[in-house]
């Protein structure tokens, strides 16, 4: 039986660890796929205070180490049902279960797909998530990037050190992503803007070869790329909690900036919670609130 259970090995999910095992609190953080959460998919994050520059990597890699030597447990494993029992909550994942007095469900989100034929099938043969993983497999090649927020301008400016060329295709006429970003972008010469235009077609048998690109105009246009990298936003992933607690109707988890639910014992962290600002300096604010809510609540029991 652990004080904590912490369900999400993201910016937020560590650091409500760090804060719980300094409060002196017993913690066990459930990751399902990789521990550092979205942002390692970033090659560069420049906005985090106290570091100009920082690798995604490098930045959730030293977060882990540090949750880690503060002695909080990690594991490996997607949560697939979450549940009360009595007086504590009961997770399984990986057909084991674990116990805790208290919840905190920094869940993240993941990758929106683009919603077009045949984009499962092209994953890992063309289409990608990710730039930072899966850019290399692009050298001199061309590519397009799709979105028009941080994540795709990041990206972009990433493929252009790797890519012959890289194509922005953006369905609106201006960005929502920084500035600088943006500035960066349009100073690259191998980057190309297509505005106010949609993906509407993958091409290619065995690999992507080409893709369908259609403006608002309702002109449409066959692109040759071997890479399309898919950076849309985000959705959460909170169905196996929507027992425990309330979801709005985008599955969001409805909860205040305290990060307390409608459920005593039960606080979110992180992007997977509504709010208006999605951040790693966000969720790691959350991540001090929920943990320290948390302790206040077992206080209380
Ligand atoms: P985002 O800000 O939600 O942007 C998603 C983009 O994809 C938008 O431009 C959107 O278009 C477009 N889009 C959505 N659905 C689409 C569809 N079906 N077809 C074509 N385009 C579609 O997502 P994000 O860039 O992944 O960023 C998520 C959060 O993480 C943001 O808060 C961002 O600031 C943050 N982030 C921060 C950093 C950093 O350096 N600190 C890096 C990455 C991400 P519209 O604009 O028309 O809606």
């Amino acid at each position: 039986m652990y004080d904590i259970l912490i369900v999400g090995g993201g910016t937020a999910g560590l650091t409500a660890a760090i804060y719980a095992r300094r409060a002196g609190r017993s913690v066990l953080v459930l990751e399902g796929t990789g521990f550092g959460g979205q942002i390692t998919s970033s090659p560069l994050v420049e906005n985090y205070p106290g570091l100009p520059a920082v690798s995604g990597l490098d930045y959730s890699d030293a977060l882990l180490a540090q949750a880690k030597a503060l002695g909080a447990e990690t594991r490996f494993g997607r949560v697939e049902s979450a549940g009360r029992e009595g007086d504590h909550f009961v997770l399984t994942a990986r057909k084991k279960t674990f116990e805790g007095r208290a919840l905190i469900l920094c869940t993240g989100a993941k990758h929106r797909k683009l919603g077009v034929d045949r984009e499962e099938e092209l994953v890992g043969r063309g289409v990608s998530y990710c730039a930072v993983c899966d850019g290399a497999f692009f050298k001199d090649k061309d590519t397009a990037v799709v979105g028009g927020g941080d994540s795709a301008l990041q990206s972009a400016l990433f493929l252009s050190q790797v890519a012959r060329s890289v194509t922005l295709i953006h369905r609106r006429g201006e960005f929502r992503a920084q500035e600088a970003y943006v500035t960066a972008a349009k100073e690259k010469e191998n980057i190309t803007f297509l505005m106010d235009s949609r993906v509407t077609e993958l091409i290619g048998e065995e690999a992507l070869t080409a893709i369908g690109v259609e403006e608002k105009s309702g002109k449409g246009r066959k692109l040759p790329v071997e890479g399309l990298f898919v950076e849309v936003g985000q959705e959460p992933d909170n169905g196996a909690f929507a027992g425990l607690t309330d979801l709005d109707e985008g599955g969001y988890f409805t909860a205040g900036e305290d990060c307390r639910t409608k459920t005593p014992g039960v606080f979110v962290a992180g992007d997977c919670r509504a709010k208006e600002l999605r951040q790693l300096t966000t969720a790691a604010a959350d991540g001090s609130v929920a943990a320290t809510a948390a302790c206040r609540w077992l206080d209380g029991q």
